[in-house]
């Protein structure tokens, strides 16, 4: 990023279904450091040469503080401009917003008018590649596989280039699956509504869970077995003619009314409710979303001859029942013959394939 280092010349966003990502970098002098730019809300930082790269994110439905805390950068850039009596820095006069996702169409006229700097919208899908790319060749220790099998169960891959074609599954709100043939070419093939929005909007409802990772944390200490229904709870053993193991999921949810029959007018729903775990509930449905996908993926990757899967979006958030279910799917269902890719900044790849679209 060498021009990059010289100046905060810029920030991206990228405002999404659930989340505002925000990615701007800070210069490594005494003025950045240890000063309140809103530090305690900086999610991630990485060092680069001269400074570093700071990403943070909020809930789209509090735009008004991604807008004040973006605000507050800017102003922060001009100050110290000001106070050092440097001269008018000849970058100082562009400082500008890189925008992508929903929001940069939908929020424009707010962000334009509050942040009084040029807003430059990108087009999203375009971004995700852009940041992969970034991703997977220049960040060491940036794409890594996952196995609950491994040890360490988390191994970052040497992926100095990245092989073309490949199929980025981003998770976010909704699913999009997309096939990437070379820098600058890419088509979406695919996608889901059963994705990060299905699984914090179901949670939301069957579980007192006062924010993601706390859904997250739930699942981690869940049964699902009390919940789903297995090919064992069917069969009895192993369903072995057709290679069905008795420990699968034959059904999700699907001891549910076995356990607990129809709501009446004595025993509404809440009270039914009571019967689950609202862990197992949780590990249930994460498992369920996270399959679905897992097998979509696997499809479309099939479906176009493709061999490497990367998987992106903030419902990963490291998670590793997430990612292990993922891989395990993809694995199961290609015999061993494909992998699963996750990235360190999954839920950064828009936002800072954005930051990169602003050319010098
Ligand atoms: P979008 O661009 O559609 O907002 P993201 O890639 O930001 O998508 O992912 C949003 C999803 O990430 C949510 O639906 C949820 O599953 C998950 N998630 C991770 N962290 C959070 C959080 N702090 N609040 C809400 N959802 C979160």
């Amino acid at each position: 990023l060498p021009h990059h280092t010289q100046e905060v010349s810029h920030i991206a966003v990228d405002i999404g279904g659930t989340l505002a990502k925000v990615v701007f970098f800070t210069r490594n002098d005494k003025w950045e450091r240890g000063r309140a730019l809103g530090d305690s809300l900086i999610e991630k930082s990485d060092e680069l040469p001269g400074g570093r790269l700071n990403f943070t994110s909020f809930e789209t439905s509090k735009i008004d503080d991604c807008i004040a805390f973006m605000k507050k950068l800017l102003l922060k850039h001009h100050k110290r401009i000001d106070r050092n009596g440097h001269q008018r820095d000849p970058q100082h006069a562009e400082m500008v917003v890189m925008a992508t996702g929903g929001g940069a169409y939908k929020f424009y006229d707010r962000m334009r008018a509050e942040l009084g700097v040029e807003i430059y919208q990108e087009e999203e899908m375009r971004c995700l590649i852009v940041g992969l790319d970034f991703f997977i060749n220049e960040i060491p220790e940036e794409v890594f596989t996952y196995s609950a099998d491994d040890f360490p169960t988390m191994q970052f891959t040497d992926s100095s280039h990245a092989v073309y074609p490949y199929m980025l599954v981003n998770i976010g709100s909704g699913v999009s699956m997309i096939k990437v043939d070379g820098p600058n070419q890419f088509t979406r093939i695919g996608g889901s509504s059963l994705g990060g929005g299905t699984l914090w909007g179901l949670l939301s409802l069957l579980t007192d869970s006062r924010s993601f990772d706390d859904m997250l944390s739930m699942a981690e200490s869940g049964d699902n077995t009390a919940v789903d229904m297995l090919v064992g709870d069917i069969y009895g053993r192993d369903y072995t003619s057709i290679g069905l193991k008795s420990t699968w999921i034959a059904s999700s949810f699907g001891k549910v009314f076995k356990a607990d029959p129809a709501p009446t007018a004595e025993r509404p729903s809440e009270e039914r409710r009571k019967k689950f775990k609202q862990e197992d509930i949780a590990r249930s449905l994460l498992y369920a979303v996270s399959n679905n996908i897992g097998q979509i993926a696997y499809l479309q990757a099939q479906r176009y001859g493709l061999n490497t899967i990367y998987f992106g979006g903030s419902f990963i958030r490291g998670h590793a029942q997430t990612m292990n279910t993922l891989s395990f799917a993809i694995g199961f269902w290609s015999k061993g013959d494909m992998k699963a890719y996750f990235l360190r900044h999954e839920g950064y790849l828009g936002a800072v394939g954005a930051f990169l679209r602003r050319q010098p």
